[in-house]
């Protein structure tokens, strides 16, 4: 009987990675096709300093939906974009709306605040990699400071003495860069304090899990580690006012999330600023 049960569990497995593949190779197909036809674009996200309220930048999040396959998330599109080359059209099209809309804004004189846009580590093996971004900075004419880079904490691919090359050219030319969903990943703490990053971006699972004495103490040490590193430290994720409080006790400088806002189009992100 004992048997039987499992049997029937394998099928069960077997089928649902036939449907993920299945998924996956739609995903793909339609890729290429939605990059070429206009089917992604950005939301954005305010960053806000916890002390404040005040809103110091925005995060830019890309969104796709797909015709064939309505909205994807990008937790499905991006891995698959990075297993096959084309995240870097997905980058690059995140990085020209996002100039396209700091240069909007500064044409018609609005206000306007730096926005950082999430990078793959895959650029960190790209030798063009920061000429690339710099020249078309320049191209819209944007002063570089109203761009920032995250960069996830999966960086331990990378060359260690390659990634700080890229992140010190890159602060050399104005553009600062944060370490995406901290504490999750393998960084050591070694290399951590030997890369120029001006940010540590709190992973939300920590954020998510604060209400634990254990876990209020992990985000409480990395918060100090941040200011002892003369870092800026997010906390990302922020859903419920008990969260926002005890980070706010902390002294954790910077805040995204629920609580505060969810990922804006374009036009309500312009209206929040004004
Ligand atoms: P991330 O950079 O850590 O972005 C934060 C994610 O958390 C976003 O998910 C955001 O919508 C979500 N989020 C923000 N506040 C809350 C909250 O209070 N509660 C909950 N439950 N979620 C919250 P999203 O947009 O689905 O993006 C997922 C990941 O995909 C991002 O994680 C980032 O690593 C990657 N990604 C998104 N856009 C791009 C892109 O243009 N390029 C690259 N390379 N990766 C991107
Ligand atoms: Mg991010
Ligand atoms: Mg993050
Ligand atoms: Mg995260």
């Amino acid at each position: 009987k004992a048997r039987q049960v499992s049997g029937t569990n394998v099928a069960f497995f077997e089928e649902q990675n036939d449907m993920k593949l299945q998924l996956e190779m739609d995903v793909l197909n339609q890729l290429t096709y939605g990059l070429q036809n206009k089917e992604f674009y950005i939301v954005l996200q305010p960053k806000i300093n916890i002390k404040t309220l005040e809103i110091e930048g925005f995060e830019a999040l890309c969104r796709w939906n797909s015709h064939i396959l309505g909205p994807v998330s990008p937790a499905t599109f991006i891995p698959l974009a990075e297993q096959t080359g084309k995240i870097k059209k997905v980058d690059e099209l995140v990085m020209r709306q996002v100039l396209r809309w700091q240069r909007t804004r500064l044409d018609s004189n609005e206000k306007t605040v730096p926005i950082a846009i999430n990078i793959s580590p895959v650029h960190f093996y790209d030798e063009r990699f920061v000429q690339q971004i710099v020249s078309l900075i320049k191209r819209y004419k944007v002063p570089p400071y109203l761009v920032k880079l995250e960069v996830t904490e999966s960086m331990e691919l990378v060359d260690f003495s390659k990634a700080k090359d890229i992140l010190s050219e890159l602060r050399q030319h104005g553009i600062e860069c944060s370490i995406d969903d901290f504490g999750v990943g393998f960084s050591s703490l070694s290399y951590l304090q030997q890369l120029p990053f001006r940010e540590i971006k709190i992973d939300r699972s920590f954020i998510n899990a604060m209400d634990n004495p254990g876990m209020h103490a992990v985000v409480h040490t990395i918060v100090q580690l941040a200011s002892n590193l003369q870092m800026n430290a997010v906390a990302e994720g922020i859903e419920t006012p008990e969260q926002f409080e005890s980070l706010k006790q902390m002294g954790c400088h910077t805040g995204q999330g629920y609580y505060f806002h969810k990922p804006l189009v374009l036009e309500d992100a312009a209206k929040l600023i004004h």
